[in-house]
């Protein structure tokens, strides 16, 4: 099935010069970016993005490092996307992340780990629905 997902490239991604390198994968996969913007999260967006984790010890650094600096986000589209880009990001834990994929590759760190990928279709709709409008979306027909 066609879907869309929400991928962000983190402010360690940013950072770090990897716009490009995790553009470049998503584009040599197949997959299609339908919609794209730079912006930095605030203390709301990171409520509506992160706010499943508000109650984990994790969340306060979470939280800081969503804010260091900008991120990129985008709508992917393409045949299972959401469950392609998440096995293409590798697992959360840098330890898990096999070479091969974004976090196994570019990263060493469980929260500086580069990328995001929505877990699931319903996450995949609300999720996009934060960042972007309809009519930010440019649904690519032959996808
Ligand atoms: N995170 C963290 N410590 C943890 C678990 C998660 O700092 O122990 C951060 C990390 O940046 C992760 C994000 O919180 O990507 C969201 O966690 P989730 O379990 O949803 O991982 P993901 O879906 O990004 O693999
Ligand atoms: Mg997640």
């Amino acid at each position: 099935m066609i879907e869309q997902t929400l991928v962000l490239i983190k402010p360690d991604g940013v950072r770090r010069g990897l716009i490009g390198e995790v553009i470049r994968r998503i584009e040599a996969k197949g997959l299609r970016i339908v919609a794209m913007k730079m912006l930095q999260f605030d203390e709301t967006l990171t409520r509506r993005h992160y706010g499943q984790y508000a109650k984990e010890d994790f969340y306060p650094a979470l939280s800081r490092f969503i804010q260091s600096g900008p991120s990129v986000a985008m709508v992917v589209e393409g045949l299972e996307a959401i469950g392609i880009v998440r096995l293409m990001m590798g697992p959360t834990r840098a330890l898990d992340a096999a070479p091969g994929t974004i976090r196994g590759d570019l990263a060493l760190g469980t929260r500086e780990n580069i990328v995001h990928g929505s877990d699931s279709p319903a996450a995949a709709r609300r999720e996009i629905a934060c960042f972007f409008r309809k009519k930010e979306i440019f649904r690519n027909a032959n996808a």
